[in-house]
């Protein structure tokens, strides 16, 4: 969500003539989008803010902005603490920060434009990082109120945006070359709420599915709470839907996830793991993970490490519990040391190397389907696309180009990437 904001942010910047500096030394603007997510994310982002001072002692006339979900939950204090801060922009108001860099061009004084229920001005135009897939927001915003998180407060309510929004931006991309997009929010199930249409995110998939130009849909993220039969039956059916979907578990133990206000148990999960993949074959299914949640103990763990065993994630997203203020998580004593959060961590990442290398070695020999999507980072010779179960895929490309679907026969695996040879699809 932070890469298509700063999209957006980049894209609100071009409209009013600006380009992409080549340093920060060269810029005459800087905005800082931030995470806020856990501790780590902001004390980076605290500690970028204070080394833009010397560019700014050296620079007075350069602006300085800071962006996203830190911004929003802490901008005024953020202005006091950091003077050669211009401004602070809140998660709702990307399309304010063109009016705010005017402004600190030609009157210095400390901005804040922080509404956190502001209703969204959709952007007119983003600068994409990617040139064949594209994110594209369908909903904002969360209500769930996990009692680990912050997302609700910093996102503001859920906001979805009407179908028909929806389906021109994906034809306007198809129309650019676009061959992929990942439809965002946070709880993608719940989409259609609160629109004057009659639409679920089901109804939502088969409508951009029928758009031509676009070969692939993926979607994050899914909450197992929310999740329909529906759901299911559109992903099975519809042709561009991947088989990948990312459905945060969070935990293996009941106990944790009542803690944690997920609204479902494990076995509830694990009945529709097992209706996903009795419905699509070779599915693939990521999660994400909180070791270290209060009073998760040795045997909650282990219901989590027993999780990975029995339902074989293709990938995995691991992270230690970081209380947040304001969460009511915050109020519960953090009493897991951080060495047990390091080494339960340090575990199920190496649970998940092992299961995504047997999983990965499976492919080995059988056709599957890549999107090619640029060269390689190290081997220019070589390129990269994705499998439709979202592995990265590398490959001599032939007389195949960027862009194109192309049939894909993987000949080595690692846990993280198949290497083969591409051949018609
Ligand atoms: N809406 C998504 C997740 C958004 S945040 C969902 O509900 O699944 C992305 C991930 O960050 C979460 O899934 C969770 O695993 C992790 N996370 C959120 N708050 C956290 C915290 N306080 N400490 C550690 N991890 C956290
Ligand atoms: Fe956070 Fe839960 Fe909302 Fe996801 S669903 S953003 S984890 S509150």
């Amino acid at each position: 969500m932070n890469e298509l904001d700063s999209e957006a942010m980049a894209g609100a910047m071009s409209e009013l003539g600006y380009d992409t500096a080549a340093s920060e030394e060269d810029a005459d603007v800087i905005i800082l989008n931030t995470c806020t997510v856990r501790d780590l994310a902001e004390k980076k982002a605290l500690g970028k803010i204070g080394a833009l001072k010397k560019l700014k002692d050296a620079n007075r006339k350069l602006v300085i902005g800071v962006a996203g979900c830190l911004a929003q939950q802490r901008g005024e204090q953020l202005l006091k603490r950091f003077r050669h801060l211009d401004f602070v922009v809140g998660t709702r108001e990307i399309d304010k920060i063109p009016e705010l860099v005017a402004e600190a061009m030609t009157r210095r004084r400390q901005m804040a434009s922080l509404c956190p229920r502001r209703k969204i001005v959709e952007p007119t135009a983003y600068k994409r990082l990617h040139d064949v897939k594209a994110f594209v927001y369908v909903m904002r915003g969360c209500e769930n109120f996990c009692s680990y998180c912050i997302v609700p407060y910093v996102r503001g309510p859920e906001t979805s945006r009407p179908s028909s929004e929806i389906t021109d931006e994906i034809k306007k991309l198809a129309d650019g070359g676009y061959r992929e997009v990942c439809l965002l929010g946070q709880n993608v199930n719940s989409y259609g709420k609160g629109l004057r249409e009659k639409i679920d995110f089901a109804g939502l998939l088969d409508k951009i599915n029928k758009i031509n130009g676009i070969e692939r849909i993926r979607f994050m993220t899914s909450h197992p709470k929310d999740i329909s039969d529906r759901l299911i039956k559109a992903v099975a059916s519809l042709d561009k839907v991947c088989e990948s979907i990312h459905f945060p578990l969070q935990s293996g133990s009941d106990k944790i996830l009542k803690l944690m206000n997920r609204g479902y148990t494990y076995s509830d999960y694990m009945e529709i793991v097992g209706k996903l993949k009795k419905a699509v074959k070779d599915i693939a299914v990521s999660t994400d993970i909180i070791v270290g949640f209060p009073g998760e103990s040795e045997e909650d763990f282990r219901k989590t490490a027993k999780a990975f065993n029995e339902i074989e994630f293709s990938n995995s997203f691991i992270f230690k519990y970081s209380p947040r203020g304001g969460t009511k998580a915050a109020g519960l004593d953090d009493d897991v040391p951080l060495k047990t959060k390091l080494e339960r961590n340090r575990e199920l990442l190496t649970l998940q190397e092992e299961i995504s290398l047997r999983k990965n070695k499976e492919f080995v020999g059988k056709k599957l389907e890549v999107l090619i999507e640029s060269p390689g980072k190290k081997d220019k010779n070589l390129f990269t696309g994705r499998t439709r179960q979202n592995i990265i895929a590398l490959f001599k490309p032939g007389d195949f180009k960027k862009g194109d679907v192309a049939g894909f026969i993987p000949s080595s695996a690692t846990p993280a990437v198949l290497s083969g040879k591409l051949a018609d699809k």
